[in-house]
């Protein structure tokens, strides 16, 4: 399984877009800013978009997605798995003819480029020799993460989440359901001094990142992602006080993760 980074901060500057993940040239889990680094033939390869919630962060490109490959996904729709409450704040807030057209009716009601697919946590769903399984989290809108398995490893790509301890507990009971994971990509949005903000805004500090890893020695490699820019410096710091060095990674944007089951050594 490859894991190609296009986005992985939690705002933009300093060269930065927003969270999108691409597993294997055609699936993508979340649509943030970070799809604008693919070219148009890229764009064309990608048959099913994974959401994990509603923010912007998270669906940002999805309506310019859906546009630029019109043509294309006339022959070929866009398949888009999300939350049956996620579809419905989509529908209602941006596919609603206003701040973008309903792709899901164009351009037949009966052909249209773009089917919603309402997923629910814990429901395994199959496609192209990849098993993805969403699991809930707490965030402050409706979210999942997805555990994606294929032949040869296993990977949690989490949303948004809270650090709190109802939060962490509902995270590490489900992934305890995994005798071994190869990585968690997980988020870690602002420094320890902010927890308050943090629990306000449903993220994660890195005090809580290594509660998480107390609770989940089964996973082999921690990829941290959703850095708000103008706190990275310290949420960097912060990770390396609490961690060993060689159990974690900060991802960067243009990351191809490669990992082996067999060799047990997620390869960036
Ligand atoms: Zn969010
Ligand atoms: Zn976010």
């Amino acid at each position: 399984m490859q894991i190609q980074v296009l986005g992985c901060q939690g705002g933009i500057g300093e060269a930065g877009a927003t969270t999108a993940f691409l597993i294997n040239q055609d699936t993508l889990i979340d649509a943030g800013s970070g799809l604008g680094h693919l070219s148009s033939a890229q764009l064309a390869e990608i048959r099913q978009v994974f959401l994990t919630h509603a923010h912007l962060d998270h669906i940002a490109f999805l309506p310019f997605l859906l546009d630029s490959q019109f043509e294309h996904f006339q022959y070929h729709p866009l398949q888009v798995f999300a939350l049956a409450e996620v579809q419905h704040q989509l529908q209602a807030h941006i596919f609603n003819w206003h701040i973008w057209p309903d792709f899901s009716r164009l351009p037949d009601e009966n052909a249209p480029v773009m089917h919603w697919h309402p997923i629910k946590a814990q429901q395994k769903l199959r496609l192209d020799g990849l098993q993805i399984t969403p699991f809930a989290l707490q965030h402050v809108v409706p979210c999942v993460g997805y555990v994606v398995q294929d032949a040869q490893a296993c990977v949690a790509v989490c949303g948004d989440t809270g650090g709190d301890d109802t939060a962490l507990a509902l995270l590490t009971q489900h992934l305890q359901g995994y005798q071994t994971l190869d990585a968690i990509i997980i988020e870690c949005a602002l420094p320890d001094h902010l927890q308050a903000l943090a629990r306000q805004s449903g993220h994660m500090t890195p005090l809580d990142i290594k509660h998480l890893h107390q609770g989940l020695p089964q996973i082999a490699h921690f990829y941290i992602s959703h850095l708000k820019p103008r706190y990275a410096q310290a949420i960097r710091d912060q990770l390396a006080m609490h961690l060993p060095v060689e159990t974690f990674t900060l991802l960067q944007e243009g990351d191809l993760l490669t990992f082996h089951t067999s060799e047990r050594q997620p390869v960036s």
